[in-house]
């Protein structure tokens, strides 16, 4: 039996969903109410540190796994009574488990073959995937005869050949080398443009996220933190894991002092003022978390004219990082934050250990957290 799928917008939406493991007398919750919808044709990527339930959630939309609680609908549909092979998905694992007696060919009609398709159609789709990820040539080959890149390719190939509408896809890079590995992102999103199958790509790799997604969900201990464009997870940060998870960031903590429009007062421990944006409502006198990223921060020589918030600070530290140097700053009374500073031509950092320096903020460089 294989199921009758509508298009809808969504291709998946988990609606509510919890995911308890017993093991002995221990309760694992690996996903804690989970509520995400995935839009067909994205590339959706579930970011998040080990162990945060990114895989859980996927074997539960492959069918590898039932939800404790809460329901999964692919295109609009409950999923719960369909085997994972009735479903409209199919998964690329880590470690690619192609038959390694089996040359390329007949690793990818392998699976068309069980599905009961006919010699003429295994071939004309087998040619196809293998004319996708650009591995035409290599259809007699064994396994062993390809590289990990090439070999990892052929796995795309092969879950793509029963044109799944979704493709799960479960750190699918992480066993190849750091250049092939960058070299693969952009074949996979062009795969995915390509197909205009939705892919949700598992990871705790941030900078593959952001290059590769439409969108990014980001996760911790089993909870969706916060879904929304690499831009928008980068740039707005809704909490202090987010800000954190994602890039440098400099946290301060402050008192909200007074408002001046859209512009918000807040007073460092230090008794030093700062002006920003607000982006959420708090009441005067309310603590608060600023965050604030180290390259939106402009380093000045006492001379130079400031625009933004105008901070005092003492060069602590610094690292010469190729393109930019990291300073770590003082601010006086144990409140330090890293600064990112462009490299100019020559290449020298233009501050040195002790130098009394300015700080430039602007104040929509600041992101007021929720926690
Ligand atoms: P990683 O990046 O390391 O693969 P992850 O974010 O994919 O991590 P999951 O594999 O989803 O995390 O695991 C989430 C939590 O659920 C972990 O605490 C894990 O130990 C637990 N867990 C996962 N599968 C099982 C299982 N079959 N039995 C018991 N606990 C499990």
């Amino acid at each position: 039996m294989t199921a009758t799928i509508s298009a809808t917008r969504e291709a998946v939406k988990v609606q509510s969903v919890v995911k308890i493991f017993q093991q002995q007398e221990n309760q694992i919750k690996a996903l804690d109410d989970v509520s995400l919808e995935i839009r067909d044709n994205e590339f959706f990527t579930l970011l998040g540190p080990s162990g945060c339930g990114k895989t859980t959630l996927l074997r539960l939309i492959a069918g590898f796994e039932s939800p404790s609680q809460g329901e999964i609908l692919l295109f609009g549909q409950r999923i719960e009574q369909l085997a994972p092979f009735q479903r409209p998905v199919n998964t690329v694992f880590q470690h690619y488990a192609l038959f390694p007696h089996m040359n390329v060919y007949d690793n990818i009609a392998f699976g068309l073959k069980m599905l009961g398709k006919d010699a003429t159609e295994i071939d004309k789709v087998v040619k196809e995937v293998l004319s996708l990820v650009k591995m035409s040539d290599y259809a007699k080959r064994k396994p062993y005869q390809l590289s990990g890149g090439q070999q990892q390719r052929i796995a795309f190939a092969r879950a793509l050949a029963p044109h799944p509408k979704v493709l799960l896809l479960d750190e699918p890079l992480s066993a190849l080398d750091l250049k092939l590995r960058q070299a693969m992102r952009s074949e996979l999103k062009s795969l995915q443009r390509e197909t205009g199958i939705t892919f949700i790509f598992v990871t705790h790799d941030q900078e593959e996220a952001l290059t590769m997604s439409d969108r990014i969900g980001v996760m911790s201990e089993g909870k969706l933190q916060q879904v929304g464009s690499p831009l928008d997870i980068y740039e707005r940060p809704l909490n202090r894991f987010v800000a954190d998870f994602i890039g440098k960031t400099n946290f301060l903590e402050a008192r909200l002092e007074a408002s001046h429009g859209e512009v918000l007062e807040a007073v460092l421990a230090n008794g030093l003022k700062l002006h920003f944006k607000q982006s959420l409502a708090k009441s005067k006198g309310e603590r608060i978390s600023l965050a604030l990223r180290p390259e939106k921060i402009q380093l000045k020589a006492l001379n130079e004219s400031v625009s933004g918030n105008l901070l005092k600070a003492r060069i602590l530290d610094r690292t010469y990082l190729g393109t930019d140097t990291s300073y770590q700053v003082d601010l006086g009374q144990g409140i330090f934050l890293e600064v990112r500073d462009q490299n100019a031509l020559s290449g020298n950092a233009r501050f040195a250990l002790g130098d009394e320096v300015l700080l430039d903020i602007a104040p929509q460089a600041f992101r007021l957290l929720q926690d």
